[in-house]
Parts: structure tokens; sequence; C-alpha cells
């Protein structure tokens, strides 16, 4: 593995350096492992009349006139026309008068670009030129498509990344050789190059398939040996069961619903059973888990311990923390919770880290900051990790470590069929609960296209006049080049002119973590009553009074985010809404948001969404914030999942530890594997 930097790269200089960090890009290993979002295939040239306005298309044909050029203010601007018997457009360059050798009437040409309308005419803007050979060449490959941000194209990062194969080292095959003939498995490092550079689509098929085979396989030899360690370890925390935890549930505002008691019963008998709790709590979005998390944390406090709770965005740790430090004072429990994140102040951190040494502090909750070395627990007897499938293997082990073998608990809202559970969270017991509060009222959905906007937000303004609130999901935080899609900077200066007297905020993943939290807590507060916003809130977050889930570009997102995204809203007691904005003409895409649009079932969601992309199906949308898996999407790469499991299973039979010769690779590439998955905490 290269571990040297991108800079050592040519061309990349600090700036451009510090642009791949923010892409999570800092070594040239990183780099090589940045795998394309999706591949562009030049297409055959369309008739003009095909051209829609917004899309990126292809003509081509003859000039019936030499370009012009004309000088407006400093720009120079050249302007051609293509005719075919369907129509004409519009070409458009600016600054580039050169073109005009180029140019010249009755040359054939290919052109490819943004299509626009410009004084009502369609137009296409600075689209690249081709002469008719060098079209039908890139017709013949894949282009990758990264994913971008500001100041750092595609072309740039697909430039580094053919630089960064060329010069590098070629990695020891250390799948064992067995495996790799029956699956029929490509070579790592073919696989690697072909995963960015596909001829074709059967090539890339050929390498994802390894890669894909490669993610499950470390994944789970890793779980296998959290398993091993944790199987039948007797626990030094053997807690009595705490009247105190009893009243609070018989005084809460509600009943817990029948699933929530028997999944409390579960948690309470490995809580006081004299063996580690290893347990995964899985529930849809709003099936109430947090209770359940507070309720064992209280029996641990009330034990004279400590218990954690890790959530995997500081959004959610400092709603978790407020709502729990509210939830006490009414209720006059004299337990203290401390929120540690990583946008606290060193000071800050200092104070909470000695209130949690000094066992001031009975439950602490906080980011992955939790495990970092500075955290001396006093006495932690339980860790919880919210919305588990943010976390990896290696984190899921390190919190597990940190004092005296704390009892495991992982809450977790991703539908996966128990099979697949089985597989994936093999190294744990697994509670489900399977019903929703019953004073909940179904939301109500709807699927429509870009022209019911002005609508939607007559409803939005209508609700905000009610008093409720309403958050609005854009794909993008910024405009981009490359990539059609609405973005939160600029939606949220519309909406701003659209809803007056409407208080709107953004929020994004790029903005520094106090001031997430500082715009998270007062749309909590209801000062802000329209938040726009990536989806950095997606998981978890709970705030009752929000009715209205607009959701931009939904074609662009998979089944379950959008199904997370939707369990945002119908928390509380008033009506909710979800509007899915189909902005793609794609026919499968409206095929796929019916199905949202039939049912607020997760489990029947993901069935339905499998069955409609079926094995395999990579140019459809990945299912985001499945596990930690980069290429491999648990639900349609299931069948590779389970013939992973089942091979896990026989080679560690053999080679338990793998110690044999033949095994020896293998070994050292998931100790690297598991060693990467914790440096990645300590960032
Ligand atoms: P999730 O499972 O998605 O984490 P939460 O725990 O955030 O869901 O619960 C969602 C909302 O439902 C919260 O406002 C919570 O107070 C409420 N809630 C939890 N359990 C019940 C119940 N049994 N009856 C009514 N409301 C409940
Ligand atoms: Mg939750």
């Amino acid at each position: 593995m290269n571990q040297e930097s991108v800079r050592s790269l040519k061309g990349i200089g600090d700036k451009t350096g510090k642009l791949f960090e923010k892409l999570g890009v800092s070594t040239v290993d990183d780099l090589l492992h940045y795998y394309p979002r999706a591949y562009h295939a030049y297409e055959e040239p369309k008739a003009i009349n095909e051209l829609k306005t917004d899309m990126v298309g292809t003509v081509a044909g003859v000039l019936q006139k030499d370009a012009s050029v004309r000088r407006f203010q400093n720009i120079q601007v050249i302007t051609a026309s293509l005719r075919d018997q369907t129509g004409t457009v519009q070409l458009v360059w600016y600054n580039m008068p050169f073109l005009r050798n180029t140019l010249q009437s009755g040359t054939y040409h290919v052109f490819c670009g943004k299509v626009v309308k410009k004084n009502n005419r369609l137009t296409m803007e600075q689209p690249e030129i081709y002469t008719k050979e060098g079209y039908l060449a890139v017709m013949e490959h894949m282009q990758p498509v990264y994913g971008q941000t500001k100041g750092l194209g595609n072309k740039a990062i697909s430039r580094a990344v053919a630089q960064a194969l060329d010069m590098r080292q070629m990695e020891q095959e250390y799948m064992p050789e067995g495996l790799r003939k029956k699956y029929e498995l490509a070579e790592y490092n073919f696989a690697i190059e072909h995963i960015h550079f596909p001829a074709d689509k059967q090539q890339l098929l050929f390498a994802r398939k390894r890669l894909v085979f490669d993610e499950f396989f470390l994944f789970l030899l890793g779980v296998r040996r959290l398993k091993e360690k944790r199987e039948n370890v007797r626990s030094s925390w053997v807690m009595k069961l705490s009247p105190e935890v009893k009243r609070l549930k018989e005084h809460l505002p509600y009943k817990l619903t029948q699933a929530q008691e028997a999944v409390l019963h579960e948690i309470e008998w490995d809580l006081s059973s004299g063996l580690a709790m290893n347990r995964l709590i899985q529930g849809d979005v709003g099936s109430g888990k947090t209770i359940l998390a507070v309720l064992a944390l209280l029996h641990t406090a009330y034990n004279g311990c400590q218990g954690a709770l890790m959530a995997p965005t500081e959004v959610l740790a400092k709603q978790h923390f407020e709502s729990m430090e509210q939830l006490f004072l009414q209720y006059q429990i004299p337990k203290k919770p401390v929120l540690v994140t990583g946008s606290m102040t060193a000071k800050e951190k200092r104070a909470a880290y000695e209130m949690i040494k000094n066992h001031e502090a009975d439950i602490i909750i906080g980011t992955h900051a939790l495990i970092q070395e500075k955290v001396v627990y006093n006495k932690l007897a339980l860790v919880i990790t919210d919305e588990q499938h943010r976390f990896g293997v290696g984190q899921r082990e390190m919190l597990g470590e940190k004092g005296e073998k704390p009892h495991v608990m992982v809450m977790s809202a991703t539908p996966i069929p128990r099979t697949l559970a089985i597989i994936l969270y093999g190294d744990l017991d697994i509670s489900i609960i399977d019903e929703l509060p019953a004073n909940r009222r179904p939301i109500k959905n709807c699927v429509v296209d870009t022209g019911y906007r002005k609508k939607a937000y007559d409803f939005i303004a209508r609700q905000v006049k009610e008093g409720r609130q309403a958050y609005v999901i854009c794909p993008m935080v910024e405009a981009s080049e490359m990539i059609e899609a609405e973005n939160v900077l600029d939606y949220a200066e519309t909406l701003s002119r659209e809803l007056v007297g409407v208080t709107v905020a953004c929020l994004h993943g790029k903005m520094k973590g106090r001031e997430k939290n500082q715009i998270m807590e007062r749309f909590a507060a209801g000062e802000i009553q329209v938040l726009v916003s990536t989806t950095v809130v997606e998981v978890g977050v709970n705030v009752p009074n929000a009715t209205v889930m607009m959701i931009e570009n939904a074609e662009r997102f998979g089944l379950a985010q959008l199904h997370q995204l939707r369990g945002r809203v119908g928390r509380g007691r008033y009506q909710s809404y979800c509007i899915m904005v189909n902005c793609g003409d794609q026919e499968g895409t409206q095929k796929r948001l019916d199905i949202l649009n039939r049912s607020n079932d997760g489990f029947y969601i993901a069935s339905e969404d499998l069955k409609l992309r079926g094995p395999g199906d990579i140019f459809g949308i990945r299912q985001s914030g499945d596990m930690e898996f980069q290429l491999a999407d648990i639900f349609t790469d299931a069948d590779i999942l389970k013939t992973v499991s089942e091979e896990v299973n026989g080679l560690l039979k053999g080679d338990p530890k793998l110690e044999r010769e033949e095994h020896q690779k293998l070994r050292q590439r998931l100790d690297a594997y598991l060693k990467l998955s914790y440096e990645k905490l300590n960032l």
C-alpha cells in the first residue's frame, strides 16, 4: 500500500492536495480506492428535437455557415448554428476565438454539451467538439465520473488516478488461489485498474465483482474475529435491575409498544445474566429505539457504572444529549449525562474528560470521539452505538475494548432481512422491533415533477403558518459543472425569495461542526422554519414539529436513503407529508419512487427495491449508508455475500487463526484492513 501523500503526484501541489483531502483522499492509496461514482458512456448523437433543456446531449452534423465572433463587454462570444431535419440548435463558446478556424461552413462535427434555453432558443453551451473519427474512438471507452468538489473537477481527478495507477507498486495477490479459480475472480491489480478505466461494461463488472468479493471477505473475517473474542465471555458487570427504571417507564407520556417491551426484556436479561451482552437492536425509523437505549443506560447508571452512547453524527449526538438532559430534569433523575464531540473546544473537552474520569458523569454521549485514547472511563459497563450501519467492524471492536469488556448494544434502522443480518452481524444476537407506536398517522406521500415546485412552496408556506416546519433536501452542497442536481446554497437563496417572511437556513456537511449544531438547535427550537439540507439530516434527527419533507432530485437517492429521510417527519402528532421531486426522465425512476409512494414500511421497500434492481445492478443507484462498503451493496450483492460467508466459514474451520503458510498474505491483508479501519477513527 502506498501511503505517500497525493502531493507526491505530478501536478498536485498544496492547493490541489487540500482539495483532495476534502474528498477524503490524502494518500496515493486512498486515491486508488477512490472509485468512480458512475461511468459516462459517450452515446450515439441524437436528433436535435430530442434535446431537452438541462440535459447533457450529443448532436452531429454539417455546419451551414461559418461560426461568428462577437465581443460582448470583455468576453468574446463565438456562435454557430447546427441544423438537421428535426430542428436547429445554437452552439456557444466563450473566449475561444480560435475555434473559428475549426467551425467552418461545410465541416462535419460532433458536439457534446449542456443544453439550455437562451433567449428562448435551444442552445448548447461550451460543447466539446469532436471529429467523426475522434468521437467514434471515445465511444469505445467508458469514462469514470468521480465525486468532485469545487475547484477539483472530473478531468483533474481522472488524471491523478491514471498517474497513481501508472506509478503504483503492484500488490501481491492475497486471495487464496482456490477461491479465485472457483469464483472466477479477477486478479487484484487488474481489478483496481479497471474499476477506474474499464474498456466496457463487461470488464467493469469483472473488476467490480472481485472488489466486492474482497470487501465482504475482509469484513466477514473481521466479524468472525470479533465473534470469537466475544462468545461466552463472562461479564464483570452483572447488574441488578433498578426499580427506578421501571418507575420511569411507567410514567412516560406513552406506553411502550409490545415490541419495545419484548426487546427491553431481552436487554435486561443480558445486563443481569452474567455473560457479556452483544446485541443488535433492529427497528424501522420511528420505532422508538432511543428510549430503550435510555432505559438500558439508566440501569447501568443505577448500578453505579458508566454507560456510553455513540452516534454517527454530531447533530445526532447533541440531540440525544439534550433530550436526555431534559428527560432527567423532568423526572428528577439524579444521573448526569455529558457530551463529547469533535467540535468542542479543547477546554470543554478537558472538562468533559475530567468528569468522565472521576465519575461525575454517569452517561457519556458523543460521536466517535468517544473511542479516542484520551477518554478514560470509570467503570464503563455498557456501550451503545446508534445507527450502527455507519460504523465499521473496527469501530465496533474498539468501543468494546474500552474499559473492561462492557456490554455492547448496537441499534440500526437498516431494514436487513434476518438471513443477511445474521451474516453481517455474525458477532451479535439480534432483537427486532417490528411494530410502530400506535399513535402515528401514516405519512402522506407524493411523487411530482419539477413543474409542481410552486405548489409545493405554497404548501410549505401554509404549513409554516400553522406553526409547523419543513425540510428540503438537495443532493449537492454547491453548484457543480459536471453534475446536474439541485444544491443547498442556491436553493436556500431561491426559497428565501419565494417564501416571504419565513426563516430559511441551510445545513450541509462542509459546514463546521459548531455551525451545524447551531443551525440544528435553532431548527429544533422552531426559530428556523425551513431547513434546506443535504442528507446530513438523514439519520436519527428528531424534530417532531416538522411535517414536510421535500426531496429534490429524488431520483438520485437510493430507496433506503429516501426512506430514512422521510423518517424525519411523521414523528409527532401532526399529519406529515413527503414530497419527492423527480427531476430525471429515466423510465425506471418513476417505478422506484412509486414503491415509496405506496408504502411507509422499510422492509417492504427494501424487498421491492431489490426486485426492481436485480443482482449486480451497479448502474442503479447505490444504497447509501449501508455499512462500510465502498462498492458492495448488501442487497443487490446478497448472493456474493452469502457465498463469501460460506467460504469464510470453511476457511476458518481449516485454519482458525490463518496461520498456515498459504494464508500468510491474507492474514497480513486482514491486519492492515483492521488497522486502517482503526486509524480512520483517529483522524
Ligand atoms: P428511532 O427508532 O427512529 O430511533 P425514536 O427513538 O427517535 O425512533 O422515536 C421516535 C419518536 O417516537 C420519539 O419522539 C419518541 O419519543 C416517540 N416514541 C417512542 N416510543 C413510543 C411509543 N411507544 N409510543 C409513542 N411514541 C413513542
Ligand atoms: Mg434513532
